[in-house]
């Protein structure tokens, strides 16, 4: 018999099992507790429970999905990434930000990537799979317990690391969900933010549920022509359309995006591309205010893609010119770069 993974489950289906072994509300409150609180990770640590009821949950349930097989430390130790290993081999990638009080971690959503984007490491490896809720949150619980033995914890998720979030959408809201849970990890969701391509349905359908979760769209290009050369899925949503999402989103939320912007040289760096994106972006004015920010940043290299990062000169002349339309912006640094922090980085290359 194949074990559950039991961070698959949510907390009324775990409850719902125990009720079904005859066991009292205050085992699974317990049990959750256990699993999301004290961020335990074996039925040896559950020593609240009567040994019998550890065997059981040690014979229904896998505790772990996630292999850790490589760690990388950047130079200044303020960025761990982490290759695990699911258990059908395929790979997955998590890293921890450090930065002054923020603790930042960057999750993965899917093993490899369908949307292609010519420019990302991930897309290069192709799709593998979706991942499931449990493994998405394992990922966090690894880096908390990391965290909590130093008398520190997560302060920032966000879902950029490999895979579309808005391609595997229940899976992903699911370990949101359960990682916002009040007796649990309770993780407020104002400290996630999800990064999508730009899948207009799935934008829809995030309005629509009215959360609070920050929403950021990549865009990387003003017009339909060059967004397609180098973002595939533009072909199928293309930057009217996704600017209307937006812009209900906007509307629907009153939350501001986040525009994700990767500056690769004498391609979207132009003062063209600039110019063009800030006239662009006035279609999503509310009342007047452009309820948005564009993060800049610089293309980090991937195998397959041979164009390089803008100059800083060209980067600053962008970030200028894009000021000059009003929009709010700025140029993130770009933080473990000795370690392929970047999106599917050590994946890619092993893979
Ligand atoms: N699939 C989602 C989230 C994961 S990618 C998305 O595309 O938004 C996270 C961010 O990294 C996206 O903004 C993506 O465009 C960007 N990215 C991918 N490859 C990159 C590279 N080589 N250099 C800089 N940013 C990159
Ligand atoms: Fe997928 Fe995002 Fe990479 Fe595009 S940038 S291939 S959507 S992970």
């Amino acid at each position: 018999m194949t074990s559950t993974f039991i961070y698959d489950l949510s907390h009324n289906e775990l409850a719902e099992i125990l009720a079904s072994w005859g066991e009292s509300t205050f085992r699974a409150k317990q049990l959750w507790q256990g699993l999301y609180l004290q961020l335990w990770d074996s039925t040896d640590r559950f020593t609240n429970l009567p040994s019998t009821l550890r065997q059981r949950l040690a014979d229904t349930f896998l505790f772990t999905h996630l292999q850790p097989e490589t760690t990388l430390s950047s130079h200044d130790g303020e960025t761990i990434k982490t290759l695990f290993r699911l258990p059908d081999a395929q790979p997955v990638e998590a890293v921890l930000m450090r930065y002054e009080k923020r603790r930042t971690l960057c999750i993965s959503t899917q093993a490899g990537c369908a949307m292609g984007c010519v420019f990302c490491a991930t897309g290069q490896m192709g799709f593998r799979r979706n991942l499931t809720s449990g493994e998405i949150v394992e990922q966090v619980l690894y880096y908390a317990r990391q965290l909590h033995q130093e008398g520190d914890e997560v302060t920032n998720i966000v879902v950029m690391g490999m895979g579309e979030p808005f391609h595997n959408y229940d899976a992903t809201l699911g370990a949101i969900d359960r990682l916002n849970e009040r007796d649990g990890f309770n993780f407020g969701a104002r400290r996630f933010t999800i990064s999508t391509v730009g899948l207009v349905p799935a934008i829809r359908r995030f309005a629509a549920e009215k959360r609070q979760i920050n929403l950021a769209v990549s865009l990387h290009a003003a017009d339909d022509e060059l967004r397609s050369s180098l973002m595939p899925v533009n072909r199928k949503y293309n930057i009217d359309e996704l600017l209307s999402a937006c812009r209900e989103y906007i509307e629907l939320t009153g939350r501001r995006i986040s525009f994700e912007w990767a500056l690769i040289q004498g391609v979207n760096d132009t003062p063209e591309q600039a110019r063009l994106l800030g006239e662009r972006l006035q279609v999503i004015k509310r009342k007047g205010t452009l309820l948005c920010h564009v993060n800049v940043i610089l293309l980090n290299p991937s195998p397959h893609y041979e164009q390089r990062a803008s100059t800083s000169a060209n980067a600053e002349a962008f970030l200028a010119e894009i000021r000059r339309h009003g929009i709010p912006c700025s140029l993130r640094l770009r933080r473990g770069i000795d370690i392929q922090a970047g999106c599917g980085q050590l994946a890619g290359q092993k893979y």
